[in-house]
């Protein structure tokens, strides 16, 4: 399949990793919006927010658990971080596997829509 995230998780394209299981990988992402700018995304390839169905909500869930242990491991928990996730076009989407951007280690500014 024809996916930059499929490619990471297999491995055929590198990444910085800073956490992995059977079901989830997390890397940096490659232009950091913030001081601590960190992707969480299945393995499973599931395009968007729009394709998650009740069989892939326990991973949506395990997504949430990692994040927090991130958010320990790189020392933002006590200062706070932001879990965000982009679907479709006008939510600027554009790698087509889903995927949440952890992003702290600064005072973030305001959310713009
Ligand atoms: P946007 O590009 O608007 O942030 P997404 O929410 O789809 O849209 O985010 C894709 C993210 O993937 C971007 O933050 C981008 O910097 C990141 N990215 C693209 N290629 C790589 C890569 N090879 N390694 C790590 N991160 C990447």
């Amino acid at each position: 399949m024809d996916c930059l995230f499929c490619k990471i998780v297999e491995g055929s394209i590198p990444s910085k990793k800073v956490f992995e299981n059977e079901n989830i990988v997390a890397f940096h992402d490659i232009q950091p919006a913030a001081p601590i700018h960190v992707l969480i995304i299945p393995k499973e390839h599931i395009a968007s927010m729009n394709d998650v169905t009740p069989k892939n909500l326990p991973i949506i869930a395990e997504i949430h658990q990692v994040a927090q242990k991130i958010a320990v491991d790189l020392g933002i928990a006590e200062s706070g971080y932001r879990l965000i996730n982009n679907c479709g076009r006008d939510g600027e989407q554009t790698v087509h596997h889903i995927h949440y951007h952890l992003l702290g280690g600064a005072k973030l500014g305001a959310l713009t829509g």
